[in-house]
């Protein structure tokens, strides 16, 4: 038997489904939203509705935006002749707010994981070939500095040599396994500084 109405342990279970969510969290949250005044409520679950449906992949970098072309990469007074790849989203807000990198990025949306099945073919490689096409200078890759990250920073490397293009490789001042959006901007920028020609 459940121990609230059903209206509630619904509210509890989805909540419950979101990562880092736990069971006692889920139920404070219930309560938490159950107690707002409703305009705030349809405030929260419309902010969820709308970017679902209106953030989508900027069609030249991939990220995630709510338009066409994202702010970075319509930016002129940014270099696009050197591109800077991340596994996500957030990896790139990391490295944007340094302020200090001027080129544009590119949004893989993953990395290579042979242990999880995830290939090539499962992240935006192919957009990215596409890129290079274009006048590009230089291709440096930020990707994760996980065994995923390593792989897939590999493999673009082998995949980019052939083109000629200056691949480059963020310093190993990030730590092993870290994750870029929780590391500070100065250890951010010193990695973008100190990267090495692979
Ligand atoms: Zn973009």
């Amino acid at each position: 038997m459940d121990l609230y109405s059903s209206q509630i342990s619904r509210l509890i279970a989805e909540l419950a489904d979101l990562p880092g969510i736990g069971a006692k969290t889920a139920q404070r949250l219930a309560f938490h939203i159950l107690n707002m005044p409703e305009e705030k409520v349809k405030a929260l679950s419309d902010a969820i509705v709308d970017a679902k449906h209106n953030v989508r992949y900027c069609k030249e970098c991939f990220t995630l935006t709510d338009e066409e072309v994202c702010p970075i990469c319509r930016d002129q007074s940014r270099n696009h002749k050197v591109i800077m790849v991340v596994e996500n989203t957030r990896d790139q807000v990391a490295y944007e707010k340094t302020q200090k990198y001027e080129g544009v990025y590119h949004v893989l949306h993953g990395a290579i994981s042979p242990m999880l099945g995830i290939g090539p073919n499962d992240i935006k490689l192919k957009e990215l070939l596409k890129r290079l096409q274009q006048d590009v200078d230089e291709v440096i890759i930020a990707t994760n500095s996980s065994l995923e990250g390593e792989t897939t920073a590999m493999y673009i490397s082998k995949l980019i040599k052939p083109t000629g293009i200056k691949v480059t490789r963020i310093a190993s001042g990030v730590p092993v396994g870290g994750d870029l959006e929780y590391i500070d901007e100065v250890t951010l920028l010193r990695a973008l500084e100190g990267r090495t020609e692979l």
